[in-house]
């Protein structure tokens, strides 16, 4: 299987994949083809199958980050699938025996399980509550809370800025 794209890393970009762009919620892979041309990039099939599979993994790996959902949603792009060992270049190595449209979902969902284990709390979704961005949070002391601080982090210091300068709307 190629491993065109480092899995924490198309786990990030599918998950990035519905921006707010000008204040409307969008959908990077909407449009059919460029989406299946992204999919194969990332060392898909490119298929209708596996693009319907990677939008339902997409809309269940975002509800568990965002804690709307819990994990045991992700089952289903688990199911029937296991690991076969082969010896290569004298090492064991683990290859993914799933449907090939499947692949790809399955791949976001244990690179999600992977982060889980290893950097937990790591990816979790932006601070700015009107962006739908996710961040994997590499910083020492595990404080990053925006997507960018380019983006969000200094959007959100100039918003505070402003509403420190005028009457506290109720409820804030
Ligand atoms: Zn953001």
């Amino acid at each position: 299987m190629p491993e065109s794209v480092p899995d924490e890393d198309f786990l990030l970009a599918l998950l990035n994949s519905t921006p707010v762009v000008d204040g409307v919620p969008a959908d990077d892979l909407a449009d059919p083809a460029r989406a299946r041309a992204w999919l194969a990039s990332a060392g898909g099939t490119g298929t209708d199958e596996e693009l319907r599979q990677v939008l339902d993994a997409r809309s269940a790996l975002q509800a568990v980050v965002r804690g709307e959902q819990p994990p045991a949603v992700l089952a289903p792009f688990l199911r029937d699938t296991a690991c076969v060992p082969d010896i290569t270049d004298g090492r064991v190595t683990w290859t993914l025996s799933i449907a090939p449209d499947r692949r790809l979902a399955a791949r976001a969902v244990l690179a999600w399980d992977a982060l889980a284990g290893a950097s937990p709390g790591r990816l979790r979704p932006c601070a700015n509550d009107e962006c739908r961005l996710f961040l994997i949070d590499r910083t020492r002391n595990n404080t990053a809370r925006w997507c960018s601080m380019a983006a969000c982090g200094n959007r959100l210091k100039a918003r505070r800025h402003y509403q420190r300068a005028r009457p506290t709307p109720p409820g804030r």
